[in-house]
C-alpha cells in the first residue's frame, strides 16, 4: 500500500440514512463541537442527516470551520410535482454544499439507473452542490468477476460529461459491504480505487486527477486507518458508525495530524 493522493484534501461525509429524530442532533453537535476551528489534520468532514433535520442542523453548524452538511438525495428538477421530492435548489437554501446521489440503498430501493443518477448529479451542479456520486458492485456481480466491469460502466454512466474535482465526489461502495461489517481486502480496495482513477484521469484529464475518490462500506474506528492509507483512497462515506459522534471522530483522526 502507499500513501494517498497527497495533494488531495481526504473528506469523511456521514450518511445518516433514515435514522435521526431531533435528539440525534446532540450527536451532530458534539461533532461540531470537537471540531471547532477546522480539523487539525486537514480534512473536511461532513454529515448528510434525514431531510427533516438538515436545515436545523445547517443553521446550527453555519459558524462551524470544521463541519460541512448535506443531503441524502435529490430530485433533478428544480421545482414542480414531485410530491415527496426535495431538490437540489431546496438543498443548498437549506443550508446543504453537498448531495449523496445514486446510493446503492436508492438504485435498489427506487430503481435508479446511471442515467437518472447522472442527471441528478447535473442537478446539483446546476445548484451550486458538490455530488457524491456513488457506485460500487453487488456480491454477485463481484463473485463473477464483474467487479472493474461493473464500476467502469457506472461511472461512465453516473457522472455527467464536465465534472470537476469541485463539484464532484466519487464514492465507491461495494453493496456487499454496506452495512455489514464485511470489507475488502485493501489489494482489492486499491485495485479498484486505481481503476477508478484510471478511468477518471482519461476523461477529465487534472480533473479526474484530483477529484476525491471515497470508500464506503463498514468503516469503522478500528479499520479507518488502514483503509485510508491505501493508495486513492481520498475519504470515507460512513453510514453505521456516523451517528456515534465518538465512533465518527474516531474515524475522522484516522487520517492522523
Ligand atoms: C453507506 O450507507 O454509505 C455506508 C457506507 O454504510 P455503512 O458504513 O453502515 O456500511
Amino acid at each position: 500500500m502507499t500513501d494517498q493522493s497527497p495533494a488531495i484534501r481526504p473528506l469523511v461525509a456521514g450518511n445518516w440514512k433514515m435514522n435521526g429524530l431531533k435528539a440525534a442532533l446532540d450527536e451532530a453537535l458534539a461533532v461540531r463541537d470537537a471540531l471547532a476551528g477546522g480539523t487539525d489534520n486537514g480534512t473536511d468532514v461532513m454529515i448528510c442527516p434525514p431531510a427533516s433535520l438538515l436545515m436545523v442542523l445547517a443553521e446550527l453548524t453555519r459558524d462551524s470551520a470544521g463541519l460541512q452538511i448535506g443531503g441524502q438525495d435529490c430530485h433533478t428538477a428544480a421545482s414542480g410535482a414531485h410530491t415527496g421530492d426535495v431538490s437540489a435548489e431546496m438543498l443548498k437554501d437549506a443550508g446543504a454544499s453537498a448531495v449523496i446521489v445514486g446510493h446503492s440503498e436508492r438504485r435498489a430501493d427506487h430503481g435508479e439507473l446511471d442515467r437518472l443518477v447522472r442527471d441528478k448529479a447535473l442537478a446539483a451542479r446546476r445548484a451550486g452542490l458538490t455530488a457524491i456520486v456513488c457506485i460500487g458492485e453487488t456480491a454477485g456481480q463481484r463473485a463473477a468477476g464483474l467487479t472493474l466491469d461493473v464500476v467502469r460502466r457506472q461511472l461512465l454512466g453516473s457522472v455527467p460529461d464536465g465534472a470537476t474535482a469541485a463539484d464532484t465526489v466519487i464514492a465507491y461502495e461495494p453493496v456487499w459491504a454496506i452495512g455489514t461489517g464485511l470489507t475488502p481486502t485493501l489489494e482489492d480496495v486499491a485495485s479498484v480505487h486505481g481503476a477508478i482513477r484510471e478511468a477518471l484521469a482519461t476523461r477529465f484529464g487534472g480533473e479526474g486527477a484530483s477529484m476525491r475518490i471515497l470508500y464506503g462500506g463498514s468503516v469503522k474506528p478500528d479499520n479507518a486507518r488502514e483503509l485510508m492509507a491505501v493508495a486513492n483512497v481520498d475519504g470515507a462515506l460512513v453510514g453505521g458508525a456516523s451517528l456515534k459522534a465518538d465512533d465518527f471522530l474516531r474515524i475522522i483522526q484516522a487520517y492522523g495530524a
